[in-house]
């Protein structure tokens, strides 16, 4: 009994049409779909050439018996939808029946597959059906052994020039490949993947019990115990997240990931409710990490908006911004305290008023407690020179007839990155038990790229294998800072944007040195805390910024300091 139909043409024009195919990386989610609706258990993809020579998908599913696996072929044919009806109630990945009529259009395709884990009374065939067509055009169908359904796609966009040299560099394609790869993995903790490219395994995961394991697979365990973790109902919506919590922030977009009813999505309306719940506790220029897995009853959300399923729509939307957002803020009570909007520390942390004196040094602090929404001052005479803390990042100095206000975070940014671009001037921390730091395999590959340049700078790394690295020795700047987040955020950088917007071209060597100093100085920088820097430091940092070539900007461009001279001063106050 064949189970795939041709729609009805009234049906085909009610779905959201469009090019389905658009690179290597769309093919592998097309399969990837096909796969997982094929209720396979097991998915491996190889890829050779960034997926322009070869991209091969294999599952252990309910594979196809001849008659199915011929018409599955044409425009049009699904097993997965039969009428109208059934657009508003999509349980399966994929429903447009045009995904195979579409990579087979533009490649050399073949197909094996072989039906029989449908009925627990078939008995699994291992004899198939093997197809090869060209062009769309099928050449040959014949018997093969197949045991569920393996597709290889050859010479993607062959028949179409002008789309090949569309294609970007190999790096670039190999990463949206990586990326949708890691997004559907973690969409389908149960299935366990592989994905090899030309030869080299970058991914291996066995089938695993929870998102959450899934998620200790890529991203390793330390990271993710951090997270804070929570689940939620409301009505006909649920979700489960692990989140930042509120001093677990990044300088980019690369760990935000949202699941809808187990497929990959991109959601600004989504994302925007999780920014939110945050607050003020999340700085300009950061961004949270989270992992969004939210079901939602199938006739409430429409997947049927865009031709690769790129957007979604719901019935809803407040209801849906409304449930994540205040979901994610319970979850957030008591992890974050929220203070004037400049410092973040967690609930622990909050200093009672401390008042201290110590003769040695001369020092006289006064600490406040920041949730009192009280400005942090400092007068430390210690280094001979008496400042104001302003709190945040910021201390003012009168010096020279004039106010000085300075952002040392910044300052330091900029000396430790002149410092990393001039070379031989670091003093290097080699830590007793070298640190295994695991990346998401897109990451993972950025920074194996970029190895040398990062030697280069103090950080030593090596590679361990399977999406794991080994810091050696670092810069002594970097002790103290968090190594994942740093790796994290240079991989978000360089040199092909991953989740961002993308360079076409891997960067010239020294606009990525500098892009890699700048990330390295950013994270080795005192960062704001609650606490006055001790004024040896500002003397010390004062010091080494006047000898900066660049001193008056931070190497993102933003002021280090500001001055404000006594004679402004006086046209301010209209003397
Ligand atoms: P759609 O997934 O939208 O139905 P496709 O063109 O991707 O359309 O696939 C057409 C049909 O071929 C599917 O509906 C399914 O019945 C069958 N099929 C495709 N890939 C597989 C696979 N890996 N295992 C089993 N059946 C498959
Ligand atoms: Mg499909």
């Amino acid at each position: 009994m064949p189970r795939i139909k041709i729609l009805p043409l009234a049906l085909q024009n009610k779905i959201a049409a469009g090019e389905v195919v658009e690179r290597p990386a769309s093919v592998v989610k097309e399969l990837l779909e096909n796969s997982i609706d094929a209720e396979s258990t097991r998915i491996d993809i190889d890829i050779s050439r960034a997926g322009k020579k070869l991209i091969r998908v294999s599952d252990n599913g309910i594979g196809m018996d001849k008659e199915d696996a011929v018409i599955a072929f044409e425009r049009h044919a699904t097993s997965k939808i039969k009428e109208e009806a059934d657009l508003f109630n999509i349980q399966t990945l994929g429903f447009r029946g045009e995904a195979l009529a579409s990579i087979s259009a533009v490649s050399k395709m073949r197909l094996s597959t072989s039906a029989g884990k449908d009925s627990p009374n078939v008995e699994r065939q291992t004899i198939g059906t093997c197809i090869e067509a060209v062009g769309g055009e099928i050449r040959e169908v014949k018997a093969c052994p197949a045991i569920g359904t393996t597709v290889e796609v050859r010479d993607l966009f062959f028949n179409t020039p002008a789309r090949r040299k569309f294609l970007k560099s190999d790096n670039t394609e190999d990463h949206q490949i990586i990326d949708v790869v890691t997004r559907e993995a973690i969409a389908q903790y149960k299935i366990a993947f592989a994905l090899s490219m030309d030869g080299q395994t970058l991914m291996d995961l066995p089938k695993a019990s929870s998102e959450k394991e899934r998620l200790f697979q890529i991203f390793g365990k330390e990271f993710v115990v951090q997270l804070i973790e929570t689940e939620s109902e409301y009505g006909w919506m649920h979700v489960k997240a692990f989140i930042s919590n509120g001093a677990q922030f990044r300088g980019n977009k690369a760990n935000q990931f949202i699941f809808i009813n187990n497929r990959p999505a991109r959601d600004s309306l989504i994302s925007h409710a999780v920014y939110k719940s945050y607050g003020d506790a999340l700085p300009r220029d950061r961004h949270p990490i989270f992992f969004l897995f939210i079901q939602i009853d199938p006739e409430l959300v429409d997947f049927n908006v865009h031709p690769t399923k790129k957007e979604v729509r719901f019935a809803d939307k407040s209801a849906v911004f409304n449930f994540i957002n205040h979901s994610l803020e319970q979850a957030l009570k008591g992890e974050i305290h929220y203070s004037d909007g400049l410092i973040n520390i967690p609930a622990d942390k909050g200093d009672p008023v401390v008042i201290s004196a110590s003769n040695d040094d001369l020092s006289y602090t006064v600490h406040q407690e920041i949730a009192e929404h009280t400005p942090l001052y400092c007068l430390d005479y210690s280094a001979n020179m008496p400042y104001i803390y302003l709190g945040d990042t910021l201390v003012a100095i009168v010096d020279k007839g004039g106010l000085t206000i300075i952002d040392y975070h910044a300052a330091h940014e900029r000396i430790n990155y002149e410092r990393l671009l001039k070379k031989g001037d670091i003093p290097s921390y080699t830590p007793l038990f070298p640190q295994n730091i695991r990346l998401d395999p897109a990451q993972y590959r950025i920074i194996l790229d970029n190895i040398e340049i990062l030697n280069e700078f103090g950080l030593v790394i090596e590679d361990f294998g399977y999406g794991t690295l080994i810091v050696r020795s670092m810069p002594s700047f970097l002790d103290g800072a968090d190594i994942n987040s740093l790796l994290s955020d240079i991989a978000a950088s360089l040199p092909c944007r991953y989740g961002q917007e993308e360079l076409d071209m891997p960067a010239p060597l020294d606009s990525a040195r500098k892009a890699l100093a700048a990330k390295i100085a950013c994270h080795s920088s005192i960062r704001g805390g609650n606490e006055a820097p001790d004024g040896r430091r500002i003397a010390a940092l004062l010091k080494d910024l006047s000898a900066a070539d660049f001193p008056n900007t931070c190497p993102h461009g933003r002021p280090t300091k500001i001055t404000i001279s006594m004679n402004e001063l006086k046209k301010m106050f209209k003397k």
